[in-house]
């Protein structure tokens, strides 16, 4: 099925479109102080690992109100170095330094989030960012789970990420060279079993299975607004195919969707995936919270050459999804054609 939808609006071409925002852009950068540029997002990073201590030592308490502050505090944390962190490690947009960029990439995705660093650059950076939307290539349907029904997959599903993950990692690492395979198995090893001595041997928990109770819940704490918010963004606007896909500007302003700020989640998932995403699409080394400041420019800018600007509520794309479950996770999409494109 196909379906026609006239062009975005814009009297230059989509090259020189993109070329006069990424000169505004690129102004807002220059005038910023490193600080801006990394040192909040590193800060943020920064705390969330000092907050470890005081997360486990809350645990050792026998006062309840004591015991879901620390839970809370280590689901928050485990939330900020994973997704937060993982996600900026992968863009690079925590260092200038490549050295650096590696280095964090390895601690947040492999210690931290127990994912292969190379399957998260090829899976987010090149092929969710490089074919946004784009049909069998990053089209966000590594998300869908048709077999499973609504209320299983927006409820239940979130909780099982904890435990998916590092099987999943196991999967990818079997097509991976030896020797990636066994550094990689080796950090994420590392970062599941320091977790779990540290509730142990920190927290003072009396058996493995406590433990492990403890450790799926602060990994999955935030789990639920994670899965959604990565449906909500992309699922759902137009969908096109791979020898007629739009340029850059184009792809990202129609296919690509803000949601509004929300303060636990900006925190820990970072602006770059709840309010920012249409900015971190179209500018993916930006830090978040330079992703936040060029929002002014970007949003005015694509409003002033009338080119798309999505936006929508949590709660208004939760309700759209319950709604319209096989139409956007179960069926395959349309594709949206383009018509008078430059
Ligand atoms: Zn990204």
């Amino acid at each position: 099925m196909e379906t026609a939808r006239r062009a975005p609006q814009g009297s230059a071409g989509p090259e020189a479109l993109l070329g006069e925002l990424e000169a505004r852009v690129q102004d807002v950068v220059k005038a910023s102080s490193w600080w801006e540029r990394h040192g909040v997002d590193c800060a943020i990073l920064g705390l969330s690992l000092l907050s470890l201590p005081p997360g486990f030592l809350c645990l050792r308490s026998g006062n309840v109100l004591v015991f879901i502050l620390g839970i809370a505090i280590l689901g928050v944390c485990h939330y900020t170095l994973t997704v937060k962190g993982s996600h900026l490690a992968t863009h690079g947009a925590l260092t200038e330094s490549k050295r650096w960029s590696r280095i964090w990439a390895h601690f947040f995705v492999e210690v931290c989030t127990a994912f292969p660093t190379e399957d998260a650059k090829y899976g987010h950076v090149k092929m969710h960012h490089g074919y946004t939307n784009v049909l069998g290539l990053g089209d966000s349907s590594t998300w869908k789970l048709p077999y499973l029904n609504r209320y299983v997959y927006m409820f239940l599903a979130p909780l099982l990420i904890p435990v998916i993950t590092p099987l999943v990692a196991v999967e990818r690492l079997r097509k991976a060279k030896l020797g990636v395979a066994l550094r990689t198995l080796g950090l994420i090893s590392l970062g599941l079993y320091s977790h779990y001595w540290l509730l142990l041997n920190v927290s003072g928990f009396q058996s493995s299975g406590s433990a492990l109770a403890c450790m799926l819940s602060t990994r999955s704490l935030l789990a639920h607004p994670y899965l959604h918010i990565n449906i909500f963004q992309h699922i759902g606007l137009p969908m096109f195919s791979w020898d007629k896909k739009p340029r850059r500007i184009h792809m990202m302003s129609l296919g690509v969707l803000n949601l509004p700020r929300l303060p636990v989640l900006d925190w820990a998932f970072g602006h770059s995936i709840v309010s920012c995403h249409v900015e971190h699409h179209l500018f993916p080394n930006l830090s978040d919270h330079m992703c936040l400041k060029v929002k002014p420019v970007v949003s005015r800018f694509l409003q002033e050459k009338q080119l798309p600007y999505n936006e929508d509520t949590y709660l208004a794309r939760f309700q759209l999804f319950l709604s319209h479950y096989e139409e956007f996770m179960v069926q395959t999409p349309p594709i949206t054609e383009l018509v008078g494109l430059p």
